[in-house]
């Protein structure tokens, strides 16, 4: 007799087991060398400006149905490549992007009527974009950077992160799919099978490429803007988050877990220090150990920073190895037992968990006197990325002396990090936060040059 159940288990598994596997020379916009993306996308760009605004907004809407329907693909295809972040929080990212990048409702024109007629302001395209993309959000920045570029009427060249070029280019493949399903052109969204820092020089050199955008680290940003092109640098961050003793500490230990664990702590954005008043930490410590985090102490602490970081002449870097793993992996070396979202320890002020920027889901926590104290702690600790930072109060002067001081381009109260990219919060999402350059959150508008039409003594009707 057939055991029904035994079939549909193994017929389960081997769908499971079967992972869209694109060979990449089947991969739409995917070309093997980057002469060949480039020449492909200029042409592909010469088509798309006969192609009309509501056309883009079409082809931008399908990639939104083509990301939610492939987004546990990518998901589960980024973690196995990079061996980084968390599936189930990567599903959540691809979502956000289908959901919340702008499109072409993004570029808005200005119009200034007088006496001497009218002048029209209007967001043109700047040509093919070159784009950098980073391993920890690789399929995100690759979707939402071709949406928003295309809403400005942009064609893209894409150089990829190499250790999650398979990822990045399923996503180059899966945009230029949507684009034609949608009516749109061949090859707009280009990238090269295996990028390496020759194709990115030649991406960064080409006269073919107009503009140049970059998400990555302070490597990629620096080698971007000495260009001398139009470059928009997305560079590292390390937020830091106050907890002070007007907070809703029970809230606040939970959004911190929430934001500091989020796909293993890889997003720039996330919680990656925090500082809390005296009287109310030990209160946020239990609150985040009741919201899935691991309290580790003692000599156990130590043995943590000797694995996650290497050490040189007390200068301490993140070991790669380690970024974005899962924190039971980090536990099971240290001999103990348990899967928490997060580990969080109490440091000193000058503990390495506070000054690097890490990306792994380990939160150290320094105990401060006062508000004085936690400003002038997290403003060091931020390095001056002037990127993110984040803070729980009821107390509006806190509130606002900490925004003032650390001058970062998101600042959340009250809620996890993620809130500032629009999940949660209030606001669109981008994962290109462009605080070096000072675009701020990057959308459509962002990669438009503002072209200036002037009619005299007409049009004028009032
Ligand atoms: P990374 O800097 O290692 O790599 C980014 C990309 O730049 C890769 O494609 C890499 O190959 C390339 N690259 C690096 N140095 C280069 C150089 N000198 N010339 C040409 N190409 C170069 O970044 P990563 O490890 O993938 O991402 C993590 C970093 O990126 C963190 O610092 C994080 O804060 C930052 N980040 C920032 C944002 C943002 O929006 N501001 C978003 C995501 C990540």
């Amino acid at each position: 007799m057939i055991d029904e159940k035994y079939i549909s288990d193994i017929v389960e598994n081997v769908i499971k087991s079967i992972k869209p596997n694109i060979p990449a020379t089947h991969q739409k916009g995917v070309f093997p060398t980057m002469t060949e993306a480039l020449e492909a996308v200029s042409k592909a760009y010469v088509e798309f400006k006969k192609y009309s605004v509501a056309q883009r907004e079409k082809m931008i809407q399908k990639i939104r149905e083509y990301t939610l329907a492939e987004a546990a693909v990518m998901a589960e295809m980024g973690v196995e490549e990079t061996g980084m972040g968390r599936v189930s929080d990567k599903i959540i990212k691809h979502q956000l992007v289908a959901n919340k990048t702008p499109g072409t409702e993004d570029l808005k024109p200005a119009v200034m009527t007088g006496d001497a007629g009218m002048t029209l302001v209007e967001m043109a395209p700047f040509g093919v974009i070159g784009s950098i993309t980073p391993s920890t959000n690789p399929s995100e920045t690759v979707i939402c950077n071709s949406m928003g570029m295309i809403a400005g009427g942009n064609a893209v060249v894409f150089n990829p992160h190499p250790n999650a070029k398979r990822v990045a280019n399923y996503a180059v493949d899966l945009v230029n799919r949507a684009i034609l399903e949608a009516g749109g052109p061949e090859n707009l969204v280009v990238s090269v099978y295996n990028p390496t820092m020759e194709t990115s020089n030649e991406m960064v050199t080409s006269p073919i490429v107009r503009m140049l955008v970059a998400t990555g680290g302070p490597g990629v940003v620096k080698m971007l803007l000495s260009s001398g092109k139009k470059a928009i640098g997305a560079g590292a961050g390390n937020p830091p988050v106050i907890v002070d003793d007007t907070a809703d500490i029970e809230k606040a230990g939970k959004d911190i877990v929430a934001g500091a664990s989020f796909d293993n702590n890889l997003p720039c954005i996330a919680e990656k220090e925090c500082f809390v008043i005296d009287s109310v930490a030990d209160r946020l410590i239990k609150s985040m150990t009741e919201n899935g985090a691991y309290l580790l102490r003692g000599a156990d602490v130590d043995r943590l920073k000797d694995l996650a970081l290497n050490n040189k002449d007390g200068k301490y870097s993140i070991k790669k190895e380690w970024v974005g793993k899962d924190a039971r992996l980090f536990l099971e070396k240290l001999g103990i037992n348990a899967d928490p979202r997060l580990i969080i320890c109490e440091v000193p002020k000058d503990h390495p968990f506070v000054s690097v920027e890490m990306m792994m889901p380990i939160l150290g926590i320094v105990r401060v006197k006062d508000i004085d104290e936690a400003i002038e702690l997290a403003v060091k600790a931020e390095h001056g990325n002037r990127h993110s930072a984040h803070i729980h109060s009821k107390n509006v002067d806190n509130l606002t002396r900490f925004a003032k001081a650390v001058e970062t381009t998101i600042f959340v109260k009250n809620a996890p990090s993620y809130a500032g990219i629009g999940a949660g919060g209030e606001g669109y999402t981008t994962f290109t936060i462009a605080g070096p350059t000072g675009e701020g959150l990057t959308a459509a508008h962002s990669f438009t040059r503002q072209r200036r039409c002037v009619l005299v003594d007409g049009l004028h009707i009032v």
